[in-house]
């Protein structure tokens, strides 16, 4: 079954409200084990990026990073039911198309400050 399907079943199953409150209980969940990572394991450890910026080549996710991983599927996950149910992934794909050349220019910029 194709992932637009599951997630379209999903909303008529359980309601659109439903899956709203989801999308939020999962975002929450997702800045939770963000903020609990960078607590006990600091910013190298949840990237796999060394202080210089570099991958580690060993780097293996532990059980807090797999949490990290498990949320941000959960985050997606829901991210994409919420545009099925407000038909509007083209909108958002456009948005993220502006907002992409965006940051190149910032990239592009050495004295830019970030913001969205
Ligand atoms: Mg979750």
């Amino acid at each position: 079954m194709k992932k637009k399907q599951l997630y379209i079943d999903a909303i008529h199953k359980w309601g659109p409200k439903s899956q709203i409150y989801m999308a939020i209980e999962e975002m929450a969940e997702l800045t939770h084990v963000l903020a609990k990572k960078l607590r006990k394991g600091g910013l190298c450890a949840l990237t796999g990026f060394t202080p210089d910026g570099e991958v580690y080549q060993d780097w293996k996710p532990d059980n807090l990073d797999m949490s990290f991983l498990d949320e941000m599927a959960d985050g997606e996950i829901m991210l994409e039911t919420l545009c099925e149910l407000y038909h509007c992934r083209r909108h958002i794909n456009k948005f993220k198309k502006k907002k992409l050349l965006y940051l190149q220019k910032l990239l592009e910029n050495d004295h830019a400050t970030h913001t969205y």
